[in-house]
């Protein structure tokens, strides 16, 4: 029997939950905006997609301190 999981891949390709993803210039990592609202459709998008807060140069908060 085959499990339907939503997958990362999943969430991309859904356009409420996509225009939420954001994604590391450098590492490639996926995240969500601070803001994502609560009605989008998110069983599991909050574990796969934590908090990401980017800076102006589209690097995640491990990335930027190397990127001086
Ligand atoms: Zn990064």
């Amino acid at each position: 029997m085959k499990t339907e999981t939503k997958t990362q891949e999943w969430f991309l390709r859904d356009p409420r939950t996509r225009k939420w993803i954001r994604q590391c210039a450098a590492c490639g990592q996926y995240g969500r905006d601070p803001g994502t609202p609560d009605d989008i459709p998110k069983i599991n998008f909050e574990d796969m997609f934590p908090v990401m807060e980017l800076d102006v140069r589209g690097l995640c908060q491990i990335c930027a301190p190397r990127f001086k």
